[in-house]
């Protein structure tokens, strides 16, 4: 293995800035840098900026622009809709059920912990072999009264995408308001909230070219109640009080959305034609290879698979210069097997052996081959070897 050539299939996790969205935003870390909230001519400029980005936010995503909350990641956003859902007034007579599922991320099912402890019921609904919750128990417990409905786009172990318009549709027809998180998806796939029916309160975490330190909550339900349990910083028109508008941030997370629309289909269906090459050759390649979650319905770039006889950490530690995952990259640290994997039924030998692949805009066929060769070799040594030792 040539040490010094990296493969980066960890997309999901975080990646590299997109080129044209660094140029973007490059006059607004050096001399368009005022304070959007000074009065002074360039806080003028910063504000007028960041208004800018709100409108082109909201026009990606079909929302209105004054729906759009800056934040600091997805997880604040998440924590902001569905805290703020519960908190507002407006839902004080609403049922104290709220539905998710079992497989969401942790920034979804922590403040939903929290909300089962101020006295929420939270029904966390299972999910088949594929990755899919069963829509008929979603309307089975819709129909038994709820707040809330929280369910991702798209996983972020396995990119298996929810059937946002359905899942919208059912809560509409049952009066209890959509939550998504879309940290994953943005970008890549179509999220246009109000033709969805993600019509009350939706997240839109920012995660694709741009999104270190930057996420956006789409979410006029939630706003008030947030605004309620947040103190200290500004109000801006009501908003809730965050902090002064991160101008660079904002404008990025702009870019970045007007890339994922406008720069989409063509870029993304290359991403997924190398990711289908990726799997075809190393299943033709590599005995024992099986793949986790619904191939048709998924993100472009994501390939979750298992090495039968493999333990996904060891193999990953004999390949330093791979960059992929295990479980997801938050919480791969604390070497928990994959709470998505196990809801899904997979055998324990099977989800310890799983690898998350992501590959991204910046993939390229040399990296998988490259990639190939590499597991080929790590593959055969960890079935003779067994594991190695953890770090
Ligand atoms: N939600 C999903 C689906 C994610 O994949 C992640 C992180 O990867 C998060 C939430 C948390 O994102 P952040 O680090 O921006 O808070």
């Amino acid at each position: 293995m040539n040490e010094e050539e990296l493969v980066y299939f960890d997309c999901a996790a975080t990646t590299p800035l997109d080129a044209r969205v660094l140029e973007a935003m490059a006059p607004y870390w050096t001399t368009a840098f005022g304070n959007a909230a000074s009065p002074h001519a360039l806080g003028r400029r910063a504000s007028a900026a960041v208004e800018h980005a709100r409108g082109e936010l909201a026009l990606a995503l079909g929302a209105d622009p004054r729906e759009i909350v800056f934040t600091s990641g997805a997880t604040e956003a998440n924590n902001l809709a569905l805290k703020g859902v519960a908190a507002a007034p407006a839902h004080a007579r609403a049922p104290r059920r709220i539905i998710t599922a079992v497989t969401e991320h942790h920034a979804v099912l922590d403040p939903l912990a929290g909300l089962a402890q101020s006295g929420f019921e939270i029904v966390r609904l299972g999910v088949d072999s594929d990755g899919h919750i069963n829509l008929i128990e979603l309307e089975r417990e819709l129909a038994r009264g709820a707040l809330l409905v929280s369910l991702m786009s798209a996983n972020n172990e396995t990119g298996v995408l929810h059937p946002l318009a359905q899942i919208g549709a059912l809560c509409r027809a049952n009066g209890a308001l959509f939550h998504t998180d879309a940290t994953q998806s943005f970008g890549k796939s179509p999220i246009e909230v109000d033709a969805l029916g993600v019509d009350l309160c939706r997240s839109l975490p920012i995660r694709r070219t741009d999104q270190r330190g930057r996420g956006a909550l789409s979410a006029p339900q939630a706003a008030a109640g947030a605004r309620r349990r947040a103190n200290g910083g500004r109000r801006a028109r009501g908003r809730p009080p965050l902090g002064d508008a991160q101008r660079p941030g904002d404008r990025r997370a702009r870019r970045g959305g007007r890339l994922g629309s406008a720069a989409g289909p063509l870029e993304l269906a290359r991403v997924a034609q190398l990711r289908d090459r990726f799997e075809a050759a190393l299943s033709a390649r590599v005995a024992g290879v099986t793949r986790n979650g619904d191939p048709a319905a998924r993100l472009p770039g994501h390939a979750n698979v298992s090495f039968a006889g493999c333990d996904g950490e060891s193999l990953l530690r004999r390949m330093p210069a791979l960059c992929a995952s295990t479980a997801a990259a938050c919480t791969s640290a604390s070497r928990q097997p994959s709470h998505v994997l196990r809801a899904m039924g997979l055998a324990p030998e099977r989800v310890l052996g799983s690898v998350r692949f992501s590959l991204g805009l910046s993939s390229t066929e040399r990296e998988v081959a490259l990639a190939l060769e590499w597991l080929v070799h790590a593959v055969g040594l960890e079935r003779a070897q067994g594991p190695t030792a953890s770090c």
